[in-house]
This record gives C-alpha cells, structure tokens and sequence, in this order.
C-alpha cells in the first residue's frame, strides 16, 4: 500500500505529462482531491503534502469536516455532488466553491443566504488566469468577495442523471450574473460511468464546446472535469480542474453521511 503522499505525487505527475501531452501551459490544470466517504484524516494528510482543494459530494459530510478540520486555514472545501435548495442554509459559510450549480431555483435561494463576502479571503478560490487574489477582475471575475460557482451541465443528455440541460445553460448564467454574492467562474460536467477513459471525451469536447459558446473562457474560464480514469483526455480537451478520488483516497468502502 502506498501513502497518501505518493499517490498525490504520481497524479501530480499524470497531470503534469497530460498538460505537456496537450500543450498546455504547466500548472494551468489543478487537482481537487475528492474526499467523500474518506475520514477528515485523509484530508489532514494531503494537507500536509500541500494539497488545499476537497471535493465532497454531501452537504452534511461537507459541513462536518468543515467543523473537523477548521484549524487548517487554507483548506478549500467544494460541494461536487446535488444540491438541494433545503440544504443551502447548512454549506452556505463551509464551502469555498459549488460545481454542482444546476437550476435556476438554486441561484434563487442562493440570493437569499449568501452574505457577502461569502468566503474567508484565506478559503478563496483564485479563478484561473489569476496569479494572486488582488490580479482581479479573474478572481470571481470582478467579484473579489462573491461565492464561485460552477454549472454543472448534463451534456451527455438523457444518459446522465446529474446536471442541467445544454439549453438552459444561458438562463441559469444570467440568473447568477444578476446575484451580488455568487459568480459563475465555469463549467462542471460528470458524464456517464464507463470503465472506458476515451468513452468520455466526447462529452468533455461537447462541455468546451458549450463554454465556446457562452462567453469562451474570458468569462467562463473553469472548466471541472476528468476523475481518475480520464484525467488525461479531460485535460486534452481543456480541462483546467480534474476531480479525483479513488486514485489519491483507494476504493470507498463506507457509506458517506448524507
Ligand atoms: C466521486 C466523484 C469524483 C471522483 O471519482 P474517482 O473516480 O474516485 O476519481 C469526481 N467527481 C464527482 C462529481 C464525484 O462524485
């Protein structure tokens, strides 16, 4: 068995040959470590390896090792699973980026919890293209203090369960853009489970595609896709945030708190 430590190293380094493969500047895709269902430990260990960015798919799992783990000042916690509008009153506080953003209705109760400013300036997320959180307008795109948010589109289509349809991506965007304490820094997608890494690359294609087409990466420059098995033709297709889990964590065994 190896360690954390290693495992963080040799995705690292998958990233590192993946944005040299594809031509892309070193550094330009970032790693969120996917902790669901893992204890606040992992967490901690990875921390310590220099890794600052979670993904937990589970408001209450999210809120816990928030509590958990609130003595690590830089720790970014992002919400990548569904989101309930009854939930939003419990992340709103804990989390430093939603990718899971998919309706209207969720901006609209977003509105009414977020305070301003939405996220410890330590917890920020710096929105690529950014080198420090000052350089703005990149940081939440001229909204230095807003919650980043991220929508997650179903581009897949029927196959998929999570995320909004293609067609409803320009509302739900204008919907944000009029939010004082949310900013919309990208796109997110999960595309249907294979055990084939080349199987998603079209849907990767078809999520730059549908960012080309909404402003391009000016005003949408994140775009969250990839896990342990595709990284690599993720970041082929443009990907500047990969989100993974069993590679770094192993094989989740328990179940997560929901
Ligand atoms: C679990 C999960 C991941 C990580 O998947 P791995 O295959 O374990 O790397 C990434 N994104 C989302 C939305 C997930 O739910």
């Amino acid at each position: 068995m190896s360690t954390i430590a290693e495992r963080l190293l040799k995705v690292r380094s998958r990233i590192a040959q993946a944005e040299a493969a594809a031509g892309r500047t070193p550094g330009s895709v970032r790693l969120i470590a996917v902790s669901k269902r893992m204890p606040s430990g992992c967490i901690r260990e990875a921390y310590a390896c220099g890794q600052r960015d979670f993904g937990e798919n589970y408001v209450q799992e999210l809120r816990l090792k928030a509590e958990e783990l609130k003595d690590l000042p830089e720790l970014r916690l992002h919400l990548i699973g569904h989101l309930q509008t009854n939930k939003v009153r419990s992340i709103v506080g804990s989390v430093s980026m939603i990718q899971s953003l998919d309706s209207v209705r969720l901006v609209e109760e977003l509105a009414k919890r977020v305070q301003l400013p939405a996220v410890d300036p330590r917890r920020i997320w710096v929105c690529s293209g950014a080198t420090t959180p000052a350089n703005a307008p990149a940081v939440g795109l001229g909204k230095p203090s807003a919650l980043p948010v991220l929508v997650e589109v179903g581009v897949a289509g029927e196959a998929q369960k999570s995320g909004c349809k293609s067609e409803e991506l320009a509302e739900i965007l204008a919907a944000v853009d009029a939010v004082p304490s949310l900013c919309a820094c990208g796109l997110m997608t999960v595309p249907p489970f294979t055990d084939d890494p080349d199987s998603a690359r079209p849907h990767f294609e078809g999520l730059r595609a549908l960012r080309d087409a909404h402003g391009g990466a000016a005003r949408l420059p994140e775009l969250s896709m990839g896990m342990t098995l595709d990284l690599e033709p993720a970041i082929l297709a443009g990907a500047t945030i990969v989100r993974v889990g069993t590679a770094l964590f192993g094989e989740r065994t328990t179940p997560g708190v929901k």
